[in-house]
């Protein structure tokens, strides 16, 4: 694809979307400035476009961060530990690109497990002709199991994004995105890899709509498969995954989402923690 090309599929794949993205800055609505980046209509604040997405990680938006308690040197972690995941997703993305079936890719991403599984494909029939959130979408191979829905990925990193999938380059505690929007919001595998757990689930529940709903999975420190693996690592003397800035056990989720949703299952399998709430209870401000 020339630049040209690519150009013009952001601009049409951004009309589509603009009316859910909002200044991460001021929750302000955005529009095309003159030069085809992104300005917020409430501040003035500007958005560019990179590899022909526009991205919501600026010198701003990260002072935002550390004026919400944010430590520069949980920053610098993070920044680290993002090298160490795009190594290994590029490397896990050379298998993924193989165009495995839809079944088998879902199979495969959810561990076998039948009831994830069902419970996912009851998901992409709700979530038909309604607004898809991907949080941490990777390279948003994801998109391909909701043709029939307005999905918009984001993610941190642009570099394995196919271009044709909506997305936007931006992070998890200070989503470019309106509020009371989102119908249905994934988090596959993200959660141990954001900057602020705490920010990023406030920015969840801003964005969903009353009666959304939230499905996300991240590894399960209560699980015995994961207490001996991290043993058996300690004793031969490997360090810890450097891509996970935190680990979680189901009571984190039950504390921030046990009064948002009308409904909250958290479901544990071979390590991982999944966990779904149905019906988000209010209208955030
Ligand atoms: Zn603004």
């Amino acid at each position: 694809m020339t630049p040209n090309q690519q150009t013009n599929v952001f601009n049409v794949l951004i009309d589509a979307f603009i009316r859910s993205l909002a200044c991460p800055l001021c929750l302000g609505s955005l529009e095309h400035d003159n030069r085809g980046a992104l300005l917020c209509r409430l501040c003035n604040a500007n958005f560019p476009v990179r590899a022909g997405f526009p991205s919501f990680i600026t010198p701003r938006v990260l002072k935002l961060l550390t004026s919400r308690g944010v430590s520069e040197s949980l920053l610098g972690r993070w920044a680290e530990s993002m090298e160490s995941t795009y190594s290994w997703r590029n490397k896990k993305d050379s298998h993924a690109r193989s165009r495995a079936p839809f079944s088998r890719k879902l199979t495969k991403e959810h561990r076998l497990d039948p009831e994830v599984i069902y419970k996912l494909l009851d998901l992409i029939q709700l979530a038909k002709g309604k607004w898809v959130l991907d949080l941490g979408c990777g390279t948003a191979l994801r998109a391909n199991h909701f043709p029939d829905s307005n999905y918009l990925g984001l993610d941190p990193c642009v570099a394995a994004i196919n271009h044709g999938v909506p997305f936007v380059q931006g992070i998890a505690e200070c989503l470019p995105l309106q509020s009371n929007f989102f119908d249905v919001l994934l988090s596959i595998d993200v959660f141990d890899h954001l900057i602020s757990p705490d920010l990023a689930m406030a920015e969840i529940l801003r964005v969903l709509r009353p009666g959304g709903c939230l499905y996300l999975s991240v590894g399960d420190t209560e699980d015995e498969a994961y207490l001996l693996h991290k043993q058996s690592r300690q004793m031969f003397g490997i360090s810890e995954v450097k891509a996970h800035l935190h680990r979680f056990d189901s009571s984190f989720f039950q504390m921030r989402l046990g009064d948002a949703f009308s409904e909250l299952e958290i479901h544990r399998s071979k390590g991982y923690l999944f966990v779904h709430g149905k019906g988000k209870l209010y209208e955030s401000k």
